[in-house]
């Protein structure tokens, strides 16, 4: 009998750490593994908000698929996914096809816009390496377009920030320290520029514990940040968003949606049923209705049996799937029994940029500042030493503490 064919589809959090994990656990004699990726490079997604900002080089926020995962042992493919067939176990790649035993699908998230008009077409979005390259340089553009101009329009130093969840907050944050260095660059007085987080909810990190908030806002504002609370993004224009029930016009050549994300569109386009822009997993990660494919990351939702709702979808959670997913995978191959996925939250730390950072570790202790700050490094450091080891760490590591 031929060896079963295991294909993950996305080298993100998600698939980096099951094709590991598989790789521990299967022999060369017991399984294939391919895993396929749009770039021959995987990407670490929390720090996009950074390459947006400017404040790292991009090639800092990515790895070589082939240094930390053994091109001899895995193939790997790089390629787009069109269309996933999970009734004839085959995947639609751009250049060809792929058919599978088992299936992964990691393939992350895409901005969702809720049909708020311009949006999709007008509004920038932290979302891959590219997009937030692009955002960067974008940017930059401003600031020299500003500079050569006989009478620059005050919008070009205006950037608009949709939703203050934690992506718009760290990449205020980032902003906040990148603004004073771009307006020394071109000669820009610091209080031309404007950053504008707008958040329909009354307060910024909804729902995150309330003193958290508070210093996370304070520190913000007091970098420069200017908050609209319990404003509603209603229209995204070319030049400027339209807001709140007075339909205010606030201009601005930047617009970066933060307001929300849904899951990877080919799983909706492939016919798997979604609930709120996702695949509403079992209990063991596999898709509904399908024994031999795995839905993991963003593209998933994953219930939390005591409170009826379904965990926030973060890196913490996707790396902490892989483990599962790649167990049961071995449990099907081996014929042994699978595994019920459930979540260890570590907690959640966010950047404010700079040396500024806050979260919770520990079931709730709270930290502030250069002590948040490093902890987070901690926390980015440890999964490049999951990814790649010590080398990665000293390589593409943040161990110093800002
Ligand atoms: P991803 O990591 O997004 O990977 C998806 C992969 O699929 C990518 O490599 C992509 O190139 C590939 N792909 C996509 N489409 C195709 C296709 N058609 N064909 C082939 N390949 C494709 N979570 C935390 O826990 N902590 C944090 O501090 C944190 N910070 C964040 C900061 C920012 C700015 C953002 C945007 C998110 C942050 N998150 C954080 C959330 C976290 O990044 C995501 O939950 C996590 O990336 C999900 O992992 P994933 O493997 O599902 O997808
Ligand atoms: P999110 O859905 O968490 O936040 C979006 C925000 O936009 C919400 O506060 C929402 O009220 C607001 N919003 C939506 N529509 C709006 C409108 N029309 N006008 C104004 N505001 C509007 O999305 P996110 O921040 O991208 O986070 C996605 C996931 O990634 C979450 O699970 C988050 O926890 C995770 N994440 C974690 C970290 C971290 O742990 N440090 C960092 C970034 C992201």
């Amino acid at each position: 009998m031929s060896k079963p064919k295991i294909v993950l589809l996305g080298a993100g959090y998600a698939g980096m750490m099951t094709t590991k994990r598989l790789m521990q656990k299967l022999s060369i004699e017991d399984a294939e593994i391919v895993l396929v990726n749009k770039h021959n490079y995987h990407y670490q997604t929390t720090w996009l908000h950074e390459v947006a900002a400017g404040t790292i080089d991009p090639n800092r926020a990515r790895v070589m698929i082939s240094d930390v995962i053994n091109p001899n042992r895995v193939t790997i493919v790089e390629d787009t996914v069109e269309k996933i067939m999970p009734d004839q176990k085959k995947v639609a790649l751009k250049n060809g096809e792929l058919d599978y035993d088992y299936l992964v699908v990691g393939l992350g998230f895409e901005k969702a816009t809720f049909g708020i008009p311009g949006m999709a077409e007008h509004a920038l979005s932290i979302q891959s390496i590219d997009k937030s390259r692009y955002i960067r340089d974008h940017i930059e553009y401003q600031f020299s377009s500003y500079h050569n101009a006989e009478n620059p329009k005050e919008e070009l130093l205006t950037f608009i920030v949709g939703g203050s969840g934690f992506t718009g907050i760290e990449f205020v944050g980032e902003l906040a320290e990148k603004i004073p260095e771009l307006c020394k660059k071109y000669d820009v007085d610091r209080n031309k520029v404007r950053i504008v987080n707008i958040e329909a909810a009354p307060t910024i990190l909804p729902g995150f514990d309330e003193d958290l908030v508070k210093y996370a806002r304070r520190s913000l504002e007091d970098r420069g940040v200017e908050f609209k609370l319990g404003t509603m993004i209603k229209e995204c224009k070319a030049d400027g968003v339209i807001v709140g029930d007075d339909k205010e016009e606030i201009k601005a050549a930047t617009i970066v949606w933060t307001g929300g994300v849904q899951a990877n569109s080919i799983l909706g386009e492939s016919g798997f049923e979604l609930t709120k822009g996702k695949v509403n997993v079992d209990s063991d990660l596999r898709a509904p209705g399908y024994e031999d494919v795995f839905i993991l990351g963003d593209c998933a939702w994953v219930m939390n049996k005591e409170s009826g709702r379904p965990y926030p979808p973060t890196a913490q959670i996707a790396i902490q799937e892989a483990d599962v997913c790649a167990a049961n995978i071995d449990a099907l191959i081996k014929g042994t029994s699978l595994k019920e996925f459930t979540f260890d939250n570590k907690g959640t730390v966010a950047s404010l940029g700079g040396r500024h950072a806050m979260g919770t570790i520990f079931e709730g202790k709270k930290l502030y500042g250069l002590s948040a700050k490093m902890m987070k490094h901690v926390i980015d450091d440890r999964y490049l030493f999951m990814l790649g080891g010590a080398g990665l760490v000293l390589k593409k590591g943040k161990f110093k503490p800002f």
